[in-house]
């Protein structure tokens, strides 16, 4: 079912995108070369703990991982791009690193993602980034009263297609609020002008995610992480957003905006 949030709804969303937004930030400082995605893990429980948070993924057990996740945020390094499980690996420099977590607070959730570089970065890396980044800007842009769900992701898609990327169409962004996975689900490619009619309320998780050379998929043997099926490397930027009467306010951004491209 769809639920529309009331502005009070909306805004206690947004303390938890507030929250999460400080997370990531926290997180991305710490992500240099010799780092242990089990020290992020770490550092993440942490700071869920202090605030009281509760984590979206801690049990999570739908029906593509074995057994429920233990862990309270994807990590997912080079051809991993989605559900990437912490596990002992030192970051090398250069690697790229993607950060998705979904926290709740007062039984209100939010869910962002980030892709960053460890240490130096190759070009290529960064204009991957850049597309994921342009490409959910222009998503959020569409995200406005009257328009539909179509030009959301016509909008993504437009932007995977202006840089050349290809777009898996499998997993993309979702409605959120009590829980973690709403109606409707959001694609990263579609039709401008088709389907849902967007109204003020409407919350959304919205997350272009590409893999420089190809749009499959394929599954780690844990079931959870999920890499490009050519090995090439990916990148994933992902918002929760408010559809508004005006324009749509962005729940989980960030103050500290330097992993933004210039
Ligand atoms: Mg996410
Ligand atoms: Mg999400």
């Amino acid at each position: 079912m769809l639920e529309l949030k009331t502005p009070q709804e909306v805004a206690s969303m947004g303390v938890t995108g507030a929250f999460i937004a400080g997370l990531l930030d926290d997180l991305a400082q710490r992500a240099v070369p010799g780092v242990n995605l089990l020290d992020l893990e770490a550092r993440a429980r942490e700071l869920i703990a202090e605030r009281g948070a509760e984590s979206c993924y801690w049990d999570y057990a739908p029906s593509f991982g074995r057994g429920p996740f233990r862990n309270v945020i994807c990590l997912s390094v080079n051809d991993a791009v989605l559900h990437g499980l912490p596990h002992d690996y030192a970051l090398v420099d250069g690697d790229l690193l993607t950060l998705d977590i979904a926290v709740s607070i007062d039984g209100w959730v939010a869910d962002s993602a980030r892709s960053l570089i460890v240490g130096t970065p190759r070009p290529e890396d960064e204009h991957l980034i850049e597309a994921t980044e342009r490409a959910l800007d222009a998503g959020i842009a569409a995200a406005r009263p009257g328009n539909r769900l179509g030009d959301i992701s016509a909008a993504i898609g437009a932007v995977a297609e202006r840089y050349g990327y290809p777009v898996n169409t499998e997993f993309g962004g979702h409605g959120l609020g009590r829980t973690m996975h709403e109606e409707p689900h959001v694609s990263n490619k579609g039709r401008a002008g088709r389907g849902l009619v967007l109204k003020p309320g409407l919350t959304l998780a919205i997350e272009p995610w590409f893999a420089r050379t190809t749009d499959k998929i394929v599954y780690d043997p844990d079931g959870w992480t999920i890499r490009s099926a050519d090995g090439s490397r990916t990148a994933h930027s992902e918002h929760t957003i408010a559809v508004t009467e005006g324009d749509p306010l962005i729940l989980t951004a960030s103050n500290h905006l330097a992993h933004r491209q210039a």
